[in-house]
């Protein structure tokens, strides 16, 4: 199946597709070890830094590699690129989606480089996610409240979004309603659900919720009925990695054979994923 299509099976049977960061071969494995543990689609995504540690066609093939060696389907995602060029490396190698991030652009420098990611992209079947209001944050530990951090930011406005969907003719839509990228130490992320049902009402394209990471469990699963159908993950698989490498140094000072080294920190991830495909409700949905 396309990414279309799965995007599509998602908003009709209104379930999320966790949009999943990796920076190392361990976290691809583990993604994909919970994706066949819990018979789950999922998307691969990469930051610009991570595609550039990786290599774009490295992360296509090993996509390509694990989906044949475990049988599950897995989605290619540029994950808040920040240019043209940048989308360019992703499209020529083979991405099945494009986030182009011109949030921080003037408005017009945003539509215009969107509209040409999309022309690019389009030709070879690939969807665009487009951003117009910056999402706050970035994906790390943050001190503090999210409400404080966000309370001065103004959120998507849904006739806005409409006319940027329309103009740029972008597939899907990262909303800001309330999330922000990383885990704040005092919590408070909260979404505006009625917000985003107005959005999902106005835009009529796909909806992703950036920042995944923090947001309330119970809050999520709404935002999800009211539209959103690919959620992204990452600090708290960056938490997980690295605590679980800590523990393991420590404890086996005489080991020095990565790969066993490694195994325990897979597995760590791979619990943390299996939680997020059971929040998305995306769990067994490879078969039907
Ligand atoms: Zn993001």
């Amino acid at each position: 199946m396309t990414a279309r299509e799965w995007l599509q099976k998602a908003k009709k049977e209104k379930f999320a597709i966790g949009a999943f960061n990796v920076g190392n071969l361990e976290t691809f494995k583990a993604i994909v070890l919970a994706s066949a543990n819990k018979k789950s689609p999922i998307i691969i995504e990469t930051s610009p830094g991570e595609t550039d540690w990786l290599g774009e066609d490295n992360i296509v093939d090993l996509a390509k590699n694990y989906s044949q060696d475990y049988g599950v389907p897995i989605l290619v995602n540029l994950d808040h690129a920040g240019s043209l060029a940048e989308c360019i490396l992703a499209i020529e190698a083979g991405f099945d989606l494009i986030h182009f991030d011109g949030s921080k652009l003037p408005l017009e420098e945003n539509i215009k480089i969107a509209k040409e990611v999309v022309e690019l992209a389009h030709q070879k079947g690939i969807l665009v996610e487009g951003e117009m209001d910056h999402i706050a944050g970035s994906s790390e530990i943050h001190q503090g409240s999210a409400e404080t951090a966000i309370k001065n930011i103004p959120m998507t406005d849904p006739e806005n979004a409409a006319q940027f969907v329309t103009e740029t003719g972008i597939n899907i839509l990262a909303v800001f309603v309330g999330n922000a990228h990383g885990i704040f130490s005092e919590g408070g992320e909260n979404l505006d659900l009625d917000r985003l049902q107005n959005i999902a009402r106005t835009t009529n394209c796909y909806l992703s919720l950036h920042g995944g990471s923090g947001v309330p469990e119970d809050q999520v699963k709404e935002a999800i009925k009211y539209g959103i159908v690919k959620v992204n993950i990452n600090t708290e698989m960056r938490q997980a990695f690295k605590k679980e490498l800590t523990e393991v140094l420590a404890n086996n000072p005489d080991e020095i054979a990565m790969y066993k080294l490694e195994q325990p920190v897979v597995e760590s991830i791979q619990k943390v994923v299996e939680i997020k495909i059971e929040e998305f409700g995306s769990g067994g949905k490879i078969y039907g």
